[in-house]
């Protein structure tokens, strides 16, 4: 899931309304902000197989570092720390929640590959990404009325929040057809984008 995690950053900002919309949006990536840096440490494994569900050809097998339940309430406690530290008016419990909302929602995505923790532990998911009917209609109505009660609530930046909201939308509406990574290490790199997406969130909420 993608754009599904960052409708869940943007209805949260009702329950952190002070809070910079970059903070939610770090905390629903997460744990998709740590995965490329295990995954190009080696740490962590991926493998590219066409037709491996019908949205996403990747195989994740092994991502108990970036992707197990445990380590999702410990990362959104990382969070929670450096917001404090930064005085973030955002509850520290809100914000390992969004962290812990990612694990949920990919759970509900992806291939039975969830751990609930690092080591031999049983592995969970209910396969949404098997329908791209499915996976369109369901993430993109989260998406969308995500950003039609944002909008009209917060007035973003519009010249900031716009261009996220369809360069967002397009990786993510392209996923079935578009170009398939070369490599593990190359899927490794071009998922850094993440790391962009939170300043660019920052910036389009005037808070
Ligand atoms: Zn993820």
């Amino acid at each position: 899931m993608f754009v599904g995690h960052l409708a869940v950053a943007l209805t949260a900002k009702r329950a952190a309304p002070r809070a910079n919309l970059g903070w939610l949006v770090a905390g629903v990536t997460g744990l998709d902000l740590v995965w490329p840096l295990f995954v190009l440490a080696g740490l962590e494994h991926v493998r590219i197989v066409a037709g491996a569900t019908a949205f996403t050809p990747l195989v994740f097998d092994s991502y108990p570092w970036s992707h197990s339940l445990v380590m999702a309430v410990v990362w959104g406690a990382v969070l929670a720390a450096i917001a404090r530290w930064r005085h973030v008016a955002a509850a520290p419990l809100l914000l390992v929640a969004l962290v812990v909302s990612h694990w949920l929602l990919d759970f509900v995505t992806h291939a039975p590959d969830m751990p609930l923790w690092p080591g031999p532990s049983p592995r969970f998911g209910l396969g949404l990404w098997n329908s791209i009917p499915g996976t369109l209609i369901i993430e993109g109505a989260m998406w969308i009325a995500a950003i039609a009660i944002y909008v009209r609530r917060y007035r973003p930046r519009p010249l900031a929040f716009w261009s996220l909201v369809i360069v967002c939308t397009a990786i993510w509406a392209s996923g079935p057809w578009g170009p398939v990574p070369a490599s593990e290490k190359a899927l490794g790199w071009f998922a850094l984008i993440g790391w962009i997406i939170v300043p660019w969130a920052a910036r389009a909420d005037r808070g």
